[in-house]
């Protein structure tokens, strides 16, 4: 089965204490198409200026990400500007800028509306709700949100949560959200607001996934060498939507194996500026690392 993704295409600068880069494909769309081409075929719904270079559309279609729902238009395409801490959980935005988000409608071509499994990645709440009106019979879908949407725009994404099947959003976004500090509260509060499954990300600790009676705890891949955490978690949470399209089942075996394929293809995407690491990676290498996530959890062994 295929997955629909919309979100942010950006032009990113990164700086971390050791390194800066800039212009390098970003946002939350492009991380989470790639990281879910691994596992089955991606329609994306975003927009982009005339800046945007062609090198990037190459990099989708070498990825066979369906692009009819790209708008190219006049203006220049979203940048992000960051900084992290040598403590890589902080990071600290320097400047965004909208361009060609500030009038962006999505609409979907025909082909899309009916495609079964669904991730919204982080954009405006509103954008997310517009694409789900123009979705018929879509059977998962999975959202992502950031800390600026939960203060400035809490109502649609209460709206938001009720239409949709998962939220994924990392810890300080939970506990700022429900209130709570005991992350256990705020997954179940998160349910009590309409999705049937929450995933909290803990960053290098890992993941809990939340279901009415259901929960799982994942570890993450005790890497050596971070050099770019940006768009992690858009990688985790592409990768579980596509291995769940790829299955075309929404089991509790199901979704434990695909929140181990998003963590792995997450802690790939670490390893290297953008997406550059996912340049190179297979779904042979992502096998690998899911045996090895197999292995490091098993505490009982005959
Ligand atoms: P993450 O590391 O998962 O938070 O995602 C990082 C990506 O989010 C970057 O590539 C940014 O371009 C993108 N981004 C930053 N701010 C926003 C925003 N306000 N709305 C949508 N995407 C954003």
């Amino acid at each position: 089965m295929s997955m629909l993704i919309t979100g942010s295409i950006a032009l990113d600068t990164v700086k971390t204490q050791l390194e800066e880069h800039a212009d390098l494909l970003g946002g939350s769309a492009s991380y989470g198409a790639i990281a879910g081409s691994f596992f089955t075929d991606v329609h994306l719904v975003g927009i982009v200026g005339e800046d945007f270079p062609q090198r990037y559309l190459d990099l989708y279609r070498k990825h066979r990400v369906n692009l009819d729902g790209l708008q190219v238009v006049p203006g220049k395409t979203f940048r992000w500007h960051g900084e992290y801490e040598w403590d890589m959980n902080e990071r600290r935005t320097l400047s965004v800028a909208l361009n060609v988000f500030e009038h962006f409608e999505p609409q979907l071509p025909a082909s899309y509306r009916r495609l079964p499994y669904v991730f919204l990645a982080n954009i405006a709440p509103q954008l997310q709700l517009h694409v789900l009106a123009q979705m018929e019979r879509a059977k998962f879908i999975v959202a992502d949100t950031m800390d600026l949407w939960i203060e400035t725009a809490r109502e649609p994404l209460l709206e938001l949560l009720r239409q949709v099947d998962c939220l994924v959003l990392n810890e300080s976004e939970a506990r700022q959200f429900t209130k709570e500090t005991s992350l256990i509260k705020a997954g179940r509060k998160i349910l009590q607001w309409g999705p049937r499954y929450a995933v909290v990300k803990k960053g290098e600790h890992g993941c809990l996934l939340f279901g009415a009676d259901f929960f799982f705890s994942a570890p993450a891949y005790p890497l050596e060498d971070i050099h770019d955490p940006t768009g992690a978690g858009d990688c985790f949470a592409g990768a579980l939507t596509g291995y769940l399209a790829s299955r075309d089942r929404v089991d509790h075996d199901t979704l434990r194996k695909a929140v181990i394929y998003g963590s792995a293809v997450a802690s790939f995407n670490v390893e290297a500026f953008s997406l550059g690491r996912l340049q190179t990676l297979t779904r042979q290498d992502i096998e690998h690392r899911y045996q090895l996530f197999k292995l490091m959890s098993h505490f009982e062994i005959g």
